[in-house]
């Protein structure tokens, strides 16, 4: 079960889609004063090195924030990608890209101590909890996050309804388990009943898969069952064309990685869709490698 580790894949485009629309849904939360309740269910480590092994052993970044920054995009960003690059940029003062913030310092960044605003990490890897652990302390105020070494599916329903009754809860597991997509629609499902004014997020690979493939459409079920917005957006670089003399006749081709990857959010910020609208063109103009590039938005409710 624990074969995955976020360090591979630190700063792709499938990060560049989830933080860029994450940073986007806690800035549209926190412009009113009430206290925020963020709970992100798959944390991972929280801060990744761009030129540490892992990164360099499949460069996915290369194909996300790494092409993105070198782009004439990143001079002249639509304001939704500004956010985004700016918080990238607040983690590397000295202008070199090194360092890729997940989830948890991504979130933090933006929450507000006056307002008494609340993390809450759910990470069960032993080594990614570790690690989220260390990090954390080089925070100067750590008293508004909670990090748990337990399931997040499981944690988030001790969490709902947040005492502020304004929370955004990130759902972003490693789907190495078939099952992490069902736990996904029944977290949604259980969450809604407890909780029908929250905004959820969750984030999937868009995969040859069946259960990749159904669970935005059991989500919108979902959500149109319990008559709440949804927005769903996909982002998808395409198939990197085969380089010529890369590997030799007979030999397998490099692999391609994850082409494609999409976005879910129940009771989204109404200003969402057109930034989307306006941003995931030019991402898929930048990032996009080839065959099967594009980007899709649909919204409902
Ligand atoms: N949200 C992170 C970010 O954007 O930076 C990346 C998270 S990564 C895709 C998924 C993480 O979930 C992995 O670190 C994995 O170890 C962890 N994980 C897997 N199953 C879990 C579970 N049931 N509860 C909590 N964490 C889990």
């Amino acid at each position: 079960m624990f074969s995955y580790r976020h360090g591979f894949h630190a700063g792709n485009h499938a990060d560049v889609l989830k933080h860029m629309v994450l940073i986007a849904v806690i800035k549209h939360l926190t412009a009113k004063p009430t206290a925020l309740t963020v709970v992100d269910t798959h944390a991972g480590a929280g801060l990744y090195r761009l030129d540490s092994d892992f990164a360099g052993t499949s460069g996915e970044a290369q194909d996300g924030i790494v092409k993105l920054l070198a782009s004439p995009l990143a001079a002249e960003p639509p304001p939704l990608l500004a956010d985004y690059l700016q918080l990238i940029a607040s983690f590397n003062p000295s202008g070199r890209n090194r360092i890729y913030p997940g989830s948890p310092f991504v979130t933090q960044a933006l929450l507000r101590k006056e307002a008494r605003d609340k993390l809450w990490l759910f990470e069960l890897h032993p080594t990614d909890a570790k690690a989220l652990a260390e990090h954390v302390l080089q925070l100067e105020d750590q008293r508004m996050l909670a990090i748990k070494r337990e399931d997040g599916f499981e944690g988030l329903r001790a969490l709902l309804p947040p005492p502020s009754r304004r929370a955004l809860v990130l759902i972003d597991p490693s789907y190495e388990i078939k099952n992490d997509y069902g736990r996904v629609a029944l977290c949604i499902q259980e969450s809604l009943k407890k909780f029908a004014t929250g905004t959820y997020m969750v984030w999937y690979p868009v995969i040859p898969r069946p259960e990749a493939h159904e669970l935005p459409r059991r989500l919108k079920t979902l959500s149109n069952q319990a008559g709440k917005p949804w927005l769903h957006a996909t982002l998808n670089i395409g198939q990197a064309p085969e380089r010529a003399n890369t590997h030799t006749p007979g030999e397998k081709p490099p692999r391609q990685g994850l082409t494609a990857s999409g976005v879910f959010l129940v009771n989204p910020p109404h200003t969402l869709k057109a930034a989307l609208l306006e941003v995931l063109p030019q991402l898929v103009e930048t990032l996009g490698r080839g065959r099967g590039q594009g980007h899709a938005v649909e919204s409902g409710g």
